[in-house]
């Protein structure tokens, strides 16, 4: 089997001139992950900067609603306040390793492109973050901390000015500029070797959750929750899990407005294989093939497409895929900032709120674990929006 595919999915679907690039970038990553000083110096960046081992809390209030024990794996407790910094510490240490001088990314509401300014200040090196005009002006604290981390913010008007377009672009500079110059990518997509890059340093999320899920209750979660834009808190969350055939894998999409009404943003539930960025997946697209706008509530969701690993894991049915709506994360957002005093990233409320169906016929004894990948400030102005459409009052 060729190991760049997941099944029928994943390749490398790019010009000819970044071929070589994609090679060295391969031998480079493979080198690394096999030597101990390199794994030595991500781990010291993780604990002594990001912040890690995150805790696994046993969310009290949420177990008692639900009847069975809920465990929250805290990434928004990390340094910028998600999940987004272990894979971007991973990429930048690889970067350096390998002699290149400037960073670049991509990014869409901002979080992956702050997340790549901090590592680029940390490590003093050159940063281009590539961002679609309309986020521009839709996510200017994003803009405001990036500037404020050295990083230049490149706009881009081409497509729909969004994150499909400024991947495209940042691609196209990144084929001009290979020699001396990493591409940082945000998610669990792209070209091989990239999906697996992002999965391998997304992975101490599982691992950390298993490990203290054992010594906590000396079993395993019975089910595992995340949310899936691209796919990369997920595919690290469910890593260390795959083999334990007793662990129900649940990846939870965004529904936007209904799966139904043509704004949402689930590529596994109503998508069908195509090439995008480098990558066969499912993708939104047209009957001709044009890619769709992915609506929803939360940026981090809005995405046209999924990682390949995920689609194959949907394939094979050893992951399960749903999808949650605007509302139904609402709520949920709102449930656990007074239930548990967690105010969660939207992205990270649609895996919470799978969990009252997900609860449905389980016992106290049982435990269901999930991904809170990010930490909710940066949502306020949305959250804000959502109540007073709604009329609510507090
Ligand atoms: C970016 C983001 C996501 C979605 O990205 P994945 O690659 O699917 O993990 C989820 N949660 C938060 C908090 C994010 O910032």
């Amino acid at each position: 089997m060729d190991k760049r595919y997941y099944g029928q999915f994943g390749g490398q679907f790019v010009a000819e001139s970044l071929m070589n690039t994609l090679n060295e970038l391969e031998d480079a990553f493979e080198e690394a992950m096999a030597d101990p000083s390199f794994i030595e110096e991500y781990n010291y960046y993780l604990t002594e900067y990001v912040g890690r081992p995150s805790p696994l809390y046993l969310a009290r209030r949420m177990s008692e609603k639900y009847g069975v024990k809920i465990y929250l794996k805290r990434e928004d407790l990390n340094h910028t306040g998600a999940h987004k910094i272990n894979n971007v510490i991973g990429q930048i240490l690889l970067a350096r390793r390998m002699g290149k001088k400037n960073v670049i990314a991509e990014t869409g509401a901002g979080q992956h492109g702050v997340a790549t300014a901090t590592g680029a200040a940390l490590f003093d090196m050159p940063c281009k973050v590539f961002m679609g005009s309309e986020d521009i002006e839709r996510q200017s604290p994003n803009v405001l901390r990036m500037r404020l981390l050295g990083t230049e913010v490149v706009s881009v008007d081409s497509g729909s000015n969004t994150l499909k377009d400024a991947t495209n672009e940042a691609i196209r500079w990144w084929a001009k500029t290979a020699e001396d110059t990493f591409y940082i990518i945000g998610s669990a997509v792209g070209p091989y070797p990239y999906p697996k890059m992002v999965k391998e340093f997304q992975r101490v999320i599982g691992k950390e959750s298993r490990d203290r899920h054992l010594e906590l209750e000396g079993r395993l979660p019975d089910k595992v929750i995340a949310c899936v834009g691209g796919g990369s808190n997920s595919i690290g969350m469910f890593a260390d899990f795959l083999e334990d055939e007793d662990v129900e894998l649940i990846g939870v999409e965004a529904a936007g407005k209904g799966i139904d009404t043509g704004e949402h943003a689930s590529a596994m539930a109503l998508g069908a294989p195509g090439i995008l960025h480098g990558m066969k997946s499912y993708l939104l697209q047209d009957d001709e093939g044009n890619i769709q706008l992915a609506h929803s509530i939360s940026a981090g969701l809005d995405y046209p497409g999924v990682g390949p690993e995920h689609a194959y894991l949907r394939d094979t049915k050893r992951v399960r895929y749903e999808a949650i709506r605007d509302d139904e994360a609402m709520d949920a957002f709102m449930e656990i900032c007074r239930l548990e005093g967690i105010i969660p990233a939207i992205e990270s409320a649609h895996a919470l709120a799978q969990i009252p169906k997900e609860a449905k016929g389980m016992t106290k004894d049982q435990s269901i674990l999930v991904c809170l990948s990010g930490r909710g400030d940066k949502d306020i102005d949305t959250v804000t929006g959502y109540l007073e459409g709604k009329g609510y009052k507090n």
